[in-house]
């Protein structure tokens, strides 16, 4: 495993000896109401869809349209995206775009404006006022800087550190993000971010170090006191045990109050997935605090020991709704209502068949006068727009106000914020991501397009 930024892996294990680029924000798989609905080619579908549009601003329409060409057209995807990793893997002046003002008058408007928050406090706080005003409940601010590649062998030949550099500029970039964010959103954390002694730690699962302890400890506490939450992503499983102990740590200390204050993250496709859902309501019944579940599917899948994931992406589609329902009935095998700890469900992917289900099952129990565990969806931004949008508009549609109605869907949009060299091999990812799904963009264009001669009165 090489580490490659504050967010990102490149993982190299001795089964898998081609190297891959693998981070959740890397994965190619991306479905949307268009493509999977019922009805996706039917006129009157195609008419809902781009009534939900009209939250958009018109310069993300044009940004939508662009973009969308040029990832359904093999040629312009070829050149723009050989062009966005030359710059992304250069250490030259000419093509930072944080010196190159030409490159940067190309790059920001165009690619970065689309997917990432912004570059200093008052663009994210541009963007995150203008996602608020489309409706959206919250929105999860992740710091995208990068620590060096270097391969897995490495990790283990690191001598310890007293005073860690790499983890300093993880917090000071995190309690910034916690600056930027309002009550109620949330700040994306890494721990692979805090840099290759702490990724050392979590593959010899031994315990944190005392400063990332510490940092920890103040980010949650600032967090707390100004009402923002904490989710922790999952990695690759060469880690992620370690991140789950030491996640249940913080939450067994932060979840206390009744709210989860720390979420942590499930991959649904792990065989062992259901069975890690059941320790976790254990141990949180046990210990009586609030389990925050953030749930995807996994974004490890080219590059993981593939044993440990379901055969078929069926199963992994039946793992992830059979955990949504239920942990929102209270009805885990081995759990009934009276031994269910709190727990605070948040959806975060772009599949809207398992996002329809979740939600039709929430407002069915709400309809029947039940309790169900509280839930929330998040996509990326600049991703899955019209899924967003759709959940907006049924939130609407339940009651104008979000806050009103117990059944509107809480929807967040999840970010990245930093400087646009910082921010380019995630806008590779990006880029990489919306190519493959360019059957379903062709048609998200289309409908952008009525939506953009609609409002030029055509
Ligand atoms: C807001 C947000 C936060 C996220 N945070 C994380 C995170 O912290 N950690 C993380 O790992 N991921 C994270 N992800 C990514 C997530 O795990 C998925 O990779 C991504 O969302 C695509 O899956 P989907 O649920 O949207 O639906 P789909 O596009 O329907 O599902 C694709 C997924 O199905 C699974 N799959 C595909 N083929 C197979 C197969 N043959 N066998 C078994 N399973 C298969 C894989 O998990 C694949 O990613 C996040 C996604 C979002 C939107």
């Amino acid at each position: 495993m090489n580490i490659t930024k504050h967010n990102h892996f490149v993982y190299k294990s001795t089964s898998h000896p081609r190297p891959t680029l693998v981070t959740w924000q890397s994965l190619r798989h991306h479905s949307s109401l268009v493509s999977r609905h019922p009805d996706a080619s039917s006129e009157h579908h195609q008419k809902q869809q781009q009534s939900h549009l009209h939250r958009i601003s018109t310069v993300n329409l044009l940004r939508n349209i662009f973009l969308g060409k040029v990832f359904t057209s093999p040629f312009l995807f070829k050149y723009g995206v050989a062009c966005l990793s030359k710059i992304a893997n250069s250490r030259s002046a000419i093509l930072d775009p944080d010196k190159n003002a030409l490159l940067r008058a190309l790059i920001k408007p165009m690619v970065y404006d689309h997917f990432c928050a912004g570059t200093n406090k008052l663009e994210i706080k541009k963007t995150l006022d203008y996602l608020k005003i489309m409706g959206f409940k919250g929105v999860i601010l992740i710091y995208s800087r990068e620590i060096p590649a270097m391969p897995v062998e490495a990790l283990n030949e690191l001598e310890p550190l007293t005073q860690d550099e790499d983890i300093d500029i993880w917090r000071d970039g995190n309690v910034k993000t916690l600056d930027m964010v309002e009550p109620g959103d949330y700040v994306g954390i890494k721990f692979t971010g805090a840099g290759p002694r702490v990724a050392q730690a979590l593959a010899q699962d031994r315990d944190p170090p005392q400063q990332l302890l510490d940092a920890m400890s103040a980010i949650c506490e600032r967090a707390a006191a100004q009402g923002s939450r904490v989710w922790i992503d999952a990695e690759q499983q060469v880690f992620q045990p370690t991140i789950d102990r030491w996640t249940v740590d913080m939450m067994r200390r932060f979840n206390t109050n009744g709210q989860a204050l720390v979420s942590l993250t499930l991959q649904a496709y792990l065989k062992s997935a259901r069975s890690t859902v059941k320790n976790l309501l254990q141990q949180a019944h046990a210990e009586n605090w609030t389990l925050g579940i953030k749930l995807v599917r996994g974004a490890y899948i080219g590059s993981e020991n593939r044993t440990l994931i379901h055969d078929t992406k069926i199963q992994t589609d039946g793992c992830y709704d059979g955990i949504a329902a239920d942990l929102l009935t209270k009805s885990f095998p081995g759990f009934g209502k009276q031994n269910f700890p709190n727990v605070e469900l948040f959806l975060a992917g772009h599949n809207s068949e398992s996002i329809r289900k979740a939600y039709t099952l929430y407002k069915g129990l709400l309809q029947k006068g039940e309790t169900p565990s509280p839930i929330k969806f998040g996509q990326l931004l600049g991703m899955a727009d019209d899924i967003s949008c759709e959940l907006l508009a049924m939130g609407e549609k339940a009651g104008q106000q979000v806050e009103k109605d117990a059944s509107a869907p809480m929807v967040y949009k999840c970010m990245n914020w930093g400087s646009v060299r910082e921010c380019m091999h995630y806008l590779v990812r990006r880029a990489t991501e919306n190519q493959s799904a360019a059957s379903r963009m062709e048609s998200t264009v289309g409908v952008m397009q009525k939506e953009l001669r609609r409002r030029m009165g055509f």
